[in-house]
């Protein structure tokens, strides 16, 4: 992916300075997440994978959130996150497509029912999805 080539030569550079190659890997490990969260997208589409059991009511959610964004005729929760690798969820969104992200069972809303930054602790997290059981 050319994204990934001008990072990957400034890491092996040793960047401008410690902020640089901070930011550098802190980008290239979240783009290591999205292509592993798309790669089990895919698996969960073609059923090899479990979907949470109310992604609809999460997706529902996310149809009426003010942070989607639609691009394509895709939903996504803020920009594409190829659009914005750095990004802060609880104020940009998590840039994944929405459908997606509601069938996975390990994902959480960035947002609890009050559009502040949600909270997780253990078991317990009070973000819009989890507020819906
Ligand atoms: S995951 Fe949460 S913040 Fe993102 S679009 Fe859906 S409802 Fe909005
Ligand atoms: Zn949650």
């Amino acid at each position: 992916m050319k994204l990934w080539r001008p990072l990957v030569r400034e890491a092996a550079s040793g960047g401008a300075g410690t902020t640089d190659n901070l930011r550098v890997t802190t980008t290239l490990v979240w783009l290591t997440r999205a292509a592993a969260k798309s790669a089990t997208s895919r698996l969960r589409d073609l059923g090899i994978l479990p979907a949470s059991v109310d992604w609809t009511a999460r997706a529902v959610q996310c149809e009426r959130c003010p942070l989607r964004v639609v691009r394509c005729g895709v939903s996504y929760c803020g920009k594409p996150f190829l659009a914005m690798p750095l990004r802060d969820p609880a104020t940009d969104g998590c840039g994944c497509p929405t459908f997606a992200k509601a069938k996975d069972p390990s994902e959480h809303c960035p947002l609890d029912a009050r559009h502040q930054p949600a909270e997780a602790s253990g078991d317990s997290c009070n973000c819009k999805w989890c507020s819906l059981t």
